[in-house]
């Protein structure tokens, strides 16, 4: 028997073997020794678009205190998945921290289409709320309301962060930071203290929405005009190594990487001051080493501002790291400017973490790194290799569609809408020609499978029976929520894209686009690994039962029993 601190000098509850707790409101705390100690702050790491592999392909030039440090003694799931398709960043985010899929969750993408609205909605606006930002920002422009107005309302289940207010009776300070907002709101919660996220366009800003504070607080605003995004472009970018340290990469001038405006090679160095007005102002920063930089900076402001870790209530900091995102999208897996990328952010989790021993000490914080979803090899680059890769795009696919059923079953506009590989039927079309929905998804199904890149394609109606049977069936099950999700869902052939013809994308139920890293490291948690398969879901049920609080309502997940103390 083991006695296991919750809260200090509130809780103490007593771990028996194979039962979970029992708790007694007991102010004396037993503790064994300090690996015991219940951590005073986790920090939940989400690296976008960081596969599984670049783990072991860029670790022969990692530093020892970055994810080394975390591998060394934490916890590996080296087999761990997201269980469910799309593979984005809006629904990847949600999951992590809510520990379910979009089936239950409500995030089925980043943007999808709404029949009743018959319009697009983005995952993380709400026109409820308006921007929060500070002195310099133009806050009547369309650009910087649209920004600003962001709100956690569409998730309709709750986070790990809102449990632990819950659990705290809402002591628990929860923050979320990104340089994209949907990665800043979507991990806080809905009972947040706050989020903030990136706003480059004229001062290199972090801002957030009314639906948090009215205000930004003083050390946002002392860190917005503390010249970190000046002194971040200022820097530029060169390769960290000597080139020769890359080769396992694709030369640093290649076809397959697209190039900043105005440069015409995508290579090193880049001259980050002169690229800077043709990409967006401060936006430049986030597909750069120097947003993952500004991160770190803001995150230790936060921990300080909000004195994180610092009582007996455990608090919470997400973290979404996003330029590995757009340096994947510009360039790919495979790209140079990719690995240099991870071999810098390597170096900041190593500031990083000897920060938190010295912020909130050593052995009192635990942290996870996971990933928001992987990526595919770049097509284009996969072909030059002998690949069976290539490009489609849904072209002309509705109109074929909405020609063959004309004949079948009159003329009518039988497409609402064709995204996220998810095709909607127009269900006043069905009524007016007295023909099911069902009937028509079946026939659109069947016409959808007649593209030369499309391998599966699904009715929701047989979506149970298929998920039952096909691996890949039953992630499109799990990603699906029917009335918001489309009536025919479909899968382009493995490594295949609808994307341009450099850099690369995400967003398929293949393992490149699930397969991506799973650590644990700190307060609770043993030392070990694993490669048994775990789930994304999975996450945020293991840091509830290290911190042995209710797992988050909609959790369909399970915890990693290894990983805990
Ligand atoms: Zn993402
Ligand atoms: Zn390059
Ligand atoms: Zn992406």
């Amino acid at each position: 028997m083991k006695t296991f601190q919750i809260f200090s000098g509130v809780l103490t509850a007593t771990v028996l073997a194979g039962s979970l707790m029992s708790c007694s409101i007991d102010a004396k705390v037993v503790v064994e020794n300090s690996s015991d100690v219940a951590p005073k702050l986790i920090v939940g790491i989400t690296i976008d678009q960081m596969r599984a592999d670049y783990l072991y392909r860029f670790s022969d030039h990692f530093c020892d205190g970055g994810f080394a440090r975390v591998i060394d003694s934490g916890y590996s799931c080296n087999d761990h998945h997201f269980g469910y398709a799309p593979t984005f960043t809006g629904p990847g985010h949600a999951s992590i921290f809510t520990g379910t899929t979009p089936s239950i969750h409500g995030i089925i993408a980043n943007d999808w289409y709404v029949r009743d609205l018959l319009a697009t909605v983005y995952c993380a606006s709400d026109a409820a709320s308006t921007g929060v930002g500070v002195d310099g920002i133009d806050l009547e422009s369309a650009l910087y309301g649209k920004a600003g107005r962001m709100s956690p309302v569409r998730m309709i289940s709750n986070t790990i962060g809102d449990e632990l207010k819950l659990a705290t009776g809402l002591k628990a300070k929860v923050f979320g930071v990104s340089l994209k907002d949907r990665g800043a709101i979507l991990p806080a919660g809905h009972s947040a203290d706050g989020a903030f996220w990136f706003y480059g366009k004229e001062k290199g800003h972090f801002i957030s929405s009314t639906y948090y504070v009215e205000k930004l607080p003083q050390w946002a605003i002392d860190f917005n005009v503390s010249g970190e995004a000046d002194r971040l472009v200022d820097l530029g970018w060169d390769m960290l190594l000597p080139v020769d340290a890359y080769s396992t990469c694709t030369p640093d001038n290649n076809p397959f990487e697209g190039a900043f405006k105005g440069e015409i090679r995508p290579v090193f160095p880049y001259d980050l001051k002169k690229l800077k007005e043709a990409n967006g102002g401060f936006d430049i920063l986030k597909g750069t080493p120097g947003g993952n930089t500004i991160i770190i900076d803001f995150a230790l402001a936060t921990i300080d501002g909000e004195d994180l870790g610092g009582d007996e209530y455990c608090d919470l900091l997400a973290l979404s790291f996003s330029a590995t995102d757009y340096v994947g999208h510009r360039c790919g897996p495979h790209a140079i400017e990719t690995m240099d990328m991870y071999l810098r952010l390597d170096l900041e989790l190593e500031r990083f973490f000897n920060a938190l021993d010295e912020k909130v000490g050593k052995g009192n914080w635990t942290v996870f790194i996971t990933s928001d979803h992987g990526a595919a090899t770049v097509p284009s680059y996969g072909a030059s290799t002998g690949l069976p890769t290539e490009y489609w795009t849904s072209g002309n696919m509705k109109d074929r569609i909405d020609n063959s059923l004309d004949d079948m079953f009159g003329a009518q506009t039988w497409i609402s809408n064709i995204s996220n590989n998810q095709i909607f039927i127009n269900e006043v079309a069905c009524l007016d020609s007295d023909v099911s929905i069902s009937e028509v998804a079946k026939t659109v199904s069947r016409l959808a499978l007649e593209e030369d890149a499309i391998i599966m394609s699904i009715t929701e109606g047989d979506l149970a029976s298929r998920a039952a049977v096909d691996p890949i069936a039953s992630k499109l099950f799990d990603g699906h929520q029917p009335g918001s999700s489309g009536d025919v869902a479909f899968v382009l052939k493995p490594g295949w894209l609808t994307y341009g013809r450099t850099g690369s994308t995400h967003g398929s139920p293949f393992v490149y686009d699930t397969h991506v890293p799973c650590l644990f490291y700190g307060a609770g948690v043993n030392h070990g690994s694993t490669f048994e398969t775990t789930l994304i879901r999975d996450i945020a049920p293991t840091i509830s039962a290290i911190l042995r609080i209710p797992y988050p309502n909609g959790t369909t997940g399970s915890p990693i029993s290894d990983v805990i103390k």
